[in-house]
């Protein structure tokens, strides 16, 4: 089979791989119909120590049950399933309580000893946990919708949630990529009065608009912030959803939320510390957020996206096969893409 590998800055091929295959009993293999190249493989795409085994790639994806293992009991052969970013057991401690990405027994795709979501097919481990079945076909006009729910949408979600974001509040979304636009979703679905969205390119900043944002702040750093302030009548705002994961992002998101508010971070931090310890501390400033566990959002969000209530799935302005996702990670890098969908 055939799977994108990359092997260091900017080095993404497509190559022949050994076929996903049955490991333990508990497995299944997904045959992959769509995936998606996500704003969180660009940090290794421009930061990856040359490696020469490789790292598969890809964490999104919905695919055709291939096979299953003897243990196998909540998917079977020929169904359409969805995974989430991460597998896991669904029988754990943390996975009982929704944490599914702190799953005991869990873990995430690709690397150098698991297959990824942007190639053929996938050996799923822990498919009963992982997989959630899909109501309709394979090329069912919702399909990038419902591929948003395995990372993007969830994320967006998590985010929303962790900053505590409903009705009433003043929410504002930091970063306008893939998973800010989700936010700004799933902060208008939880009922936020007031989204602010900070992000300064024209396509992003409408396509926020058009899901719910009511103001946009293109300023950046401490402009940003005043200007903030100047939205919310000096408060700050009670919900900040930190979508990016640089330290100028998050000093951005800590600074504009409003004392006793709280911030839900979903971007990958790049580093170990946290600004604004203490301005956020004499303001009472929650901080939250994580990996979000995109597993236990799915059965939540995926009525809304059948219903048509919500369309994460506007969030793809590419469309490319197996052949192009090299391409597919150039354009994203630079912006030209908002997010790349695959098309097997
Ligand atoms: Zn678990």
């Amino acid at each position: 089979m055939r799977a994108t590998v990359m092997y260091g800055v900017h080095d993404v091929r497509v190559e022949t791989v050994r076929d996903a295959r049955l490991v333990e009993p508990t497995d299944a293999v997904v045959a992959v119909t769509r995936a998606c190249i996500c704003g969180s493989d660009l940090w290794p795409y421009n930061s990856m120590k040359p490696n020469e085994v490789g790292n598969r790639m890809g964490h999104e994806f919905i695919g055709r049950v291939e096979e299953i293992g003897s243990e196998v009991r909540n998917v079977k052969k020929g169904d359409l399933v969805v995974a989430p970013f991460a597998w896991s057991d669904g029988t754990c401690e943390f996975c009982v309580q929704g944490l599914q990405t702190s799953c005991i027994h869990g873990g995430f795709w690709g690397g150098t000893k698991l297959d990824g979501g942007q190639g053929e097919a996938v050996r799923v481990p822990l498919a009963d946990g992982t997989l959630v079945r899909l109501p309709v076909g394979p090329d069912h006009a919702l399909m990038p919708s419902l591929l948003t729910l395995s990372d993007v949408m969830g994320t967006g979600h998590h985010a929303a949630r962790a900053a505590r974001a409903g009705p009433g509040k003043v929410t504002a979304v930091v970063g306008d990529g893939a998973v800010g636009l989700c936010g700004v979703i799933a902060a208008r679905r939880l009922g936020a009065e007031q989204i602010i969205m900070l992000g300064r390119h024209p396509d992003r900043v409408a396509l926020a608009r058009e899901f719910g944002a009511t103001d946009v702040v293109s300023e950046r750093g401490e402009a940003a912030a005043e200007r903030v302030r100047q939205l919310t009548g000096g408060l700050g705002a009670h919900s900040v959803l930190e979508c990016v994961g640089h330290g100028e992002s998050m000093l951005t998101a800590l600074s504009i939320a409003r004392p006793g508010g709280a911030v839900g971070r979903v971007g990958v931090p790049q580093s170990d510390e946290m600004p604004e310890a203490r301005t956020t501390f004499y303001r009472n400033v929650t901080i939250s957020g994580g990996p979000a566990p995109v597993r236990a959002y799915i059965e939540e969000l995926m009525p809304d996206v059948l219903e048509g209530t919500i369309q994460p799935g506007r969030v793809f302005d590419r469309v490319t096969d197996l052949n192009g996702v090299p391409d597919g990670y150039r354009a994203m890098n630079e912006r030209e893409s908002i997010k790349v969908m695959i098309k097997f």
